[in-house]
């Protein structure tokens, strides 16, 4: 079956729930056993039954199922958080002495996360340029334990040659795992293309309102013991509510996408026509950087891309554009049904590799609006920034 198909079927089972369509919200810390026989199997860990709520219920589980057969994947963990989800990840496989080779562009708490945890734990990190393809090769050590990529990069949205790199690290028998919330699980096969584990913010699209922050790690059977313990160790559960929601966001998934995408190339396409416009960071862009990769292992794009002006906004023109948006809320985060707008401070957040644009960088996650308004909104803002720089 299609993943639409998938969406739109998995994790009904309106038998077991009085004929209600949805999974109802199993709300529960203690988990009562019927009897002594099924507390030892709960104890010795052999049984697959929900034993604390800590560890899920019914309502946690059945989305896991869904998620890791729309992945293609043997197993999924729901975490509290994309971030817990790559803490996890990362814990579950490494200890002092290790190093990891990480992509200059990953998402910014996952950098902290390398330079200010693990690097007390005495694990060490190389930070490599998003282009780097089979060169990976020369950075890697004896002590090399996980590569991490991150497929188009935050905020920058450099594309990787995924392929070549996980290639080399199967050669070395290195983990590979992947940050793969921008194809949102349906317009990128992170196992095809050679991944080991993959991590999603749940937050972005697959909850998809604004209103859950939710993390999930697939992987196939041969890892799904170690990422269990980390896990498990670590205590970081996503509630029952958050899971009832993701589902509910997971049934309509596909056409959300289908349409962020259809608006955000049509924004794109015009941002990349404006004369205030230096370079348009969307790699589903035709000629945009990463434009052939992207066709290469995508079979579509998400809302979110970055651009570049040509110049260094004055602080004040920027905040004549930005704080005067009629549709283009400025915060965190991405993947509900609205759009936003971020200037993008890269601060000391590129360190193997020289970004090439020089002029203020926005980040952009175009929402379900119609685009004529859009486009006005942001030509208007556009002209403001101009009036006053
Ligand atoms: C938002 C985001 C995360 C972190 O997810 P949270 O759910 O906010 O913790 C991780 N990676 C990427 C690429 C993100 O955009």
């Amino acid at each position: 079956m299609r993943k639409e198909t998938l969406l739109a079927t998995l994790g009904c089972h309106p038998q077991d729930h009085s004929g209600v369509v949805n999974t109802p919200v199993y709300r529960g810390s203690t988990i009562l056993f019927p009897d002594l026989a099924s507390f030892e199997a709960a104890d010795n860990g052999t049984t697959q039954e929900p034993i604390y709520g800590r560890y899920g219920t019914r309502t946690t589980t059945e989305l896991e199922q869904t998620i890791a057969k729309l992945e293609g994947a043997d197993h999924a963990i729901i975490t509290s958080s994309g971030l817990s989800a790559i803490v996890i990840a990362l814990n579950a496989f490494l200890k002092t002495g290790d190093h990891i080779l990480m992509v200059d562009t990953t998402y910014g708490s996952t950098r902290r996360y390398c330079d200010v945890e693990l690097k007390r734990f005495g694990v060490e990190t190389t930070y490599y340029d998003p282009a780097i393809g089979q060169g990976i090769e020369a950075l890697i050590r004896p002590n090399t334990k996980i590569i991490y990529l991150e497929s188009p990069g935050s905020l920058t949205m450099e594309m990787q040659d995924v392929p070549a790199i996980t290639k080399v690290a199967k050669a070395k028998s290195i983990l590979t795992m992947g940050d793969n919330t921008w194809g949102a699980h349906l317009y990128y096969d992170p196992y095809a293309l050679g991944m080991d584990i993959s991590i999603t913010s749940a937050t972005k699209y697959i909850c998809g309102h604004s209103d859950v922050v939710m993390g999930v790690i697939t992987c196939h059977k041969q890892h799904y013991p170690h990422l269990l313990r980390s896990y498990k160790n670590t205590g970081a559960c996503a509630s029952p509510d958050a899971a009832y929601l993701a589902h509910r966001g997971l049934r309509t998934m596909a056409v959300r996408l289908k349409q962020h995408q259809q608006n955000a190339l049509e924004v794109a396409d015009w941002l990349s026509r404006r004369p205030e416009v230096e370079a348009v960071l969307y790699p589903a862009l035709p000629g945009a950087p990463g434009h052939e990769l992207w066709k290469r292992d995508f079979t579509g794009a998400c809302g979110l891309f970055s651009f570049a002006l040509k110049q260094k906004a004055p602080q004040a023109a920027l905040a004549a554009m930005l704080d005067n948006l009629e549709l283009f809320g400025m915060g965190y985060s991405w993947g509900g049904y609205e759009s936003l707008i971020t200037p993008v401070n890269l601060r000391n957040s590129r360190t193997a590799y020289k970004f090439p644009h020089e002029g203020t960088l926005l980040r952009l996650h175009i929402g379900l609006e119609h685009t004529a308004d859009l486009i006005r909104d942001l030509e208007a803002g556009l002209v403001r920034l101009g009036n006053a720089a």
